[in-house]
């Protein structure tokens, strides 16, 4: 019997493609300046190219062990070691997944169950809508605040847990600090908070560090999985792709205690078998690198940041100056009455420089009307010639 009409899942009914991919296709029609998806336009570093290869050439090219190689998860371990003091065990806390982005759908789909509640800060990085939906999660949002520099009210949070814990409680909830899109890289005293109410109220810490190396002036990141009795409730999830520049490779990792690293496994090996292998041998190298390498990483995104940040102002737009990560956001409303994704078409088509429209970071549309994202992670010289052209949009938005 053949079907009349095409028919596609309720789930899959219930969120759109990607907007920050959707905006990479439209750049690439228009040939516009790329500030949108969050990839680097600079090479990797030779040493672990070099590394790639090496290991295709010696036939590292069959599947790896499902949870990763036991030399690359080693090298997880001993990064860990060296940067944060923290004791991981490789064998049984580490598995490599096919970037972060499958390591936490795996995380979600392995410890959340249909129904259960899920916080998510917002706006959040995009994909954590859609995990929610995949996994029948029921989100519950605590809004950042943009006019107190993207933090939290503890207040608000602990209304909305106690409140959920008179009925089935939460389950988990998600953390991405350094921040995408806003760039905060959430206090110290902001994590013991989240500490202190995941303990009382019993759920899971899910946090997205994907950014821990890219911080700025002195701000420093600090994995929640290290405040007093957090590790057994903790998942930490992290990933070569930004630290090294390489988010094509898709190698992300999962720390977390051994009963939820068993679970996360399974779905991990029934979802993707496993992470390319060559790939991984080249993140040994790649944790090779020194700490030289980390300090340069951060110093020259700080002159990149410091850069769009200017020419930004100028053409007529408010940041937030970000304090992690590599995005910007901005409020266009000074500029244009505009809706964001109004806006970003006309910046694309007529000015040739994409960017993400705010309202794909909230649940609510509406909430990031006025907003728009900008990724930084480009060589200054392409920068410099998005600055050109913004400065353009600019003169002729005001006039
Ligand atoms: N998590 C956050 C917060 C991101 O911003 C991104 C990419 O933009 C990812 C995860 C994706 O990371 P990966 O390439 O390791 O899947």
């Amino acid at each position: 019997m053949s079907l009349t009409r095409s028919r596609i899942s309720h789930k899959a009914s219930r969120f759109t493609e990607s907007v920050i991919r959707e905006m990479t296709r439209l750049a690439n029609r228009h040939n516009a300046i790329n500030l949108a998806q969050g990839f680097p336009n600079f090479p990797a570093p030779e040493e672990i190219k070099n590394a790639a290869c090496a290991a295709i050439q010696n036939d590292v090219n069959q599947y790896s062990i499902t949870w990763g190689s036991a030399e690359f998860r080693r090298s997880i371990a001993e990064k860990y070691r060296t940067f944060y003091g923290w004791e991981v065990d490789p064998e049984r806390e580490i598995t490599v997944g096919c970037g972060s982005t499958e390591c936490m759908i795996a995380s979600i789909l392995a410890l959340v169950d249909p129904g259960d509640r899920v916080v998510i800060f917002e706006p959040f990085y995009e994909n954590y809508g859609p995990d929610a939906i995949i996994a029948g999660a029921r989100p519950v949002f605590i809004p950042l605040d943009s006019t107190k520099g993207w933090s939290f009210d503890p207040e608000l949070l602990e209304n909305k847990i106690r409140s959920a814990s008179k009925d089935t409680g939460i389950r988990a909830l998600i953390l991405n600090t350094p921040n995408n899109p806003t760039g905060r890289v959430f206090s110290l005293a902001e994590l013991q908070c989240i500490s202190e109410l995941a303990q009382r109220y019993n759920f899971y810490v899910l946090t997205d560090e994907i950014y821990e190396h890219i911080t700025y002036e002195g701000c420093r990141h600090y994995p929640i999985a290290l405040l007093p009795g957090m590790e057994e409730r903790t998942v930490t999830i992290s990933g070569l792709s930004k630290t090294f520049s390489v988010t094509g490779w898709r190698i992300g990792y999962i720390i977390a205690p051994p009963d939820c690293s068993s679970a996360i496994r399974k779905m991990h090996d029934f979802l993707t078998v496993g992470a390319a292998a060559p790939l991984q041998e080249a993140g040994v190298a790649a944790f090779q690198l020194g700490q030289d390498y980390y300090r340069k990483l951060a110093e020259d995104y700080t002159k990149r940041r410091d850069f769009l940040g200017a020419a930004l102002t100028e053409a007529g737009f408010k940041i937030w100056k970000p304090f992690g990560a590599y995005y910007m956001m901005a409020d266009i409303s000074g500029l244009t009455h505009l809706g964001d994704v109004e806006f970003v078409n006309e910046m694309i088509c007529r000015y040739g420089v994409a960017a993400v429209p705010g309202s794909s970071f909230f649940h609510d549309p509406q909430l990031g009307k006025h907003l728009v994202r900008f990724a930084f992670c480009k060589s200054l010289d392409v920068l410099s010639q998005a600055a050109e052209r913004l400065m353009e949009l600019g003169k002729d938005f005001k006039s």
